[in-house]
Order: C-alpha cells, then structure tokens, then sequence
C-alpha cells in the first residue's frame, strides 16, 4: 500500500525510522527489532540509506525487503541522490520494483568526502522528478520546521520546499525538533504556501548525553528551556536520563496529537525499547 494513502485513513499515521546494519553486520542481526516493532503495528518503516557510494545501501534495498516480506509492513526506503548518477538511480528504482517496493522518500543527501561528487542530481526535488517521470512510486520527502541548515532563512526554505513537493511529493517528514510550537509555525507557514500534503512530526527521544550535543549540532534544533533543564538534571544518571527523555517525547506526541497532528514518525534509532515504550505511552490515543 503506498505510503499517501495511509493519511485518508481518519487516525494519525505511526511510523518508524530504521537504519541497515553495519558492513560487517548480517542483516539477520536487525531481526530481534524487527520483531518487537512489527508488534507496535506501524503504518510504515523507513530505511534510511547511505549518502554516497556506500555498501550499506544495498542493505538497505535487503532490509526493506524483509520488512515488506518477512514482517508484513510497508516500508518506505530512503533514497539520497548528491552522490548517485541516474543510471545508479535507475537500477536501484529497478531492484526496488522487482521487490514490488513503490515509496520513496527523496533526499538530497549531503555531500560525502570520501566519494567524488557526481552531477546528476543538485537538490532533492531533482530526484523527485526523476522518479515521477521513471514510474509509478510514492514520493515523500524531507522537511524542517526550524529551517535547513544550509537555508539563508526560512522565506527562501518554504520556496525550495514547495518547488520540492510541486515536483511531485506527496507527503513529508521532518527534522527532528523538541519544541512543538517550531512546528506548529511550520505548519501554519507550508499551509499558506499552499502545500496540502500530509506532514509526519519526526520525534527523536533522547536517551543519553552525547546525542543531545550531537543532534543539536546537526540539525539545529532549537532547545527548549524546560528540555534544556531537565536534560541538565539527570543527565549524569544514564537511567534516570532514558526516563526523562522517554517522559519528554511521550509529551511532545501528545500534544502534537491534541493538535491534530497529521502523523508521527519515530526516530528509533534501531533501539526497540524505545518505540515500545514510547508506544505503550499513547496507545489508547492513536
Ligand atoms: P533538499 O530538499 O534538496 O534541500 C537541501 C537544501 O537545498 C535546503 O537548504 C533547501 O532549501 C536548498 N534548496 C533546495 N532546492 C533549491 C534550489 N532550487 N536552489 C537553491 N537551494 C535549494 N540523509 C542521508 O544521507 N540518508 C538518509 O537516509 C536520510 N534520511 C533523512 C530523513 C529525514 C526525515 C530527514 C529530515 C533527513 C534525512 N537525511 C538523510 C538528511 C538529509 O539528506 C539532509 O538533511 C540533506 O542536507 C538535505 O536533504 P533534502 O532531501 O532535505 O534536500
């Protein structure tokens, strides 16, 4: 089932966010999550997949395999295109159509040192042309209610953005954020720019120290006091610190479903404990 049709549906969307196992990991290894998330019941997974040139791509074409096959879930597979010609594109669209796999979500990715850039692709909404006029896929993309990184402000990301879904996007997934209100604000200026698609909140619960810094870093989310304090708190006590984090995620998807939120997308970061305890947390609001 593809991926836009999941939102007719009169309840918010579930979905989860997965990446392939290392080089020297059997995919077999990513099974034991597999199992646990395929309980939660969630509309879709999303693989991610490598920016450029790298072996785990053909991991991830393999573990969205598994998912549609071995699980029974639909899966969305990420695709980033700065550093693949189209005819890699190509084959890759090829693999994912013998695998009877049609959603997309089309990246830009971002540029890879190690791998000489290629110039087929410059943005993401290249690549979403590319594949509307390749075949019948469901195309997502990427979103960000704080505004891309690399954008000189939001004005000019809301234009990029909607040149990206007039290519053909069908719905998209943010960035992660922890303050509901970034992306309420976001919500409001895409609906004034006239892009009526679907937009799945991406929540990313925090669990230890180091990836508070590191995502902050990142993406550019913006911390909200009362984050920035409770994480302060605890974060020198790694369980009370999984606790918090789980408490603060679980707030932020109740109030985005208060608010009629169009889905919640999880960044699991391939720790099943996470989603089932996220899951438990709203199941009788979802
Ligand atoms: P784009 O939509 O192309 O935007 C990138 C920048 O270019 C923005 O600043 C935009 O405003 C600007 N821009 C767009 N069009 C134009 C134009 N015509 N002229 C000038 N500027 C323009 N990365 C991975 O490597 N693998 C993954 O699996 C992966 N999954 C992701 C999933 C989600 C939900 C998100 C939010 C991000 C993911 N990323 C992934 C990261 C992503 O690849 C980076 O954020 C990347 O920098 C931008 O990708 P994009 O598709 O949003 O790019």
């Amino acid at each position: 089932m593809k991926i836009e049709s999941k939102f007719q549906k009169k309840k918010p969307v579930l979905s989860f966010e997965i990446f392939p196992p290392k080089r020297d990991k059997a995919i077999q290894n990513i099974d034991e999550t597999l199992a646990i998330l395929s309980e939660l019941n969630p509309d879709f997974i999303s693989v991610t997949f490598g920016a450029g040139g790298s072996h785990t791509n053909n991991q991830t074409v393999e573990l969205a395999k598994r998912i549609k096959h071995q699980y029974g879930i639909d899966p969305l597979v990420h695709l980033t295109c700065l550093n693949h010609s189209k005819f890699e594109i190509c084959e890759l669209l090829e693999e994912l159509r013998a695998a009877d796999i049609d959603s997309i979500l089309a990246l830009r990715g971002d540029a890879n040192p190690a791998v000489e850039a290629k110039k087929d692709f410059r943005y993401a909404s290249d690549l979403v042309k590319f594949i509307r006029q390749y075949g019948d896929f469901s195309i997502s993309g990427a979103c960000y209610p704080e505004c891309h990184t690399e954008s000189k402000n939001k004005v000019e990301d809301i234009a990029h953005l909607k040149e990206k879904v007039d290519s053909g996007v069908q719905h998209l997934i943010s960035q992660l954020f922890f303050d509901n209100n970034a992306f309420y604000s976001f919500q409001e200026h895409i609906q004034i720019a006239g892009m009526h698609v679907p937009v799945e909140a991406g929540i990313m619960p925090v669990i230890n120290k180091s990836q508070i810094e590191r995502m902050v870093t990142l993406c550019g989310a913006s911390l909200p006091e009362k984050f920035s304090r409770v994480m302060h708190k605890y974060e020198d006590n790694k369980e009370a610190l999984f606790d918090a984090g789980m408490a603060y995620a679980i707030n932020q998807i109740v109030d985005l479903l208060a608010h009629d939120v169009d889905g919640i997308h999880i960044y699991t970061m391939n720790n099943p404990i996470v989603a089932k305890r996220i899951c438990d947390g709203i199941k009788n609001l979802i």
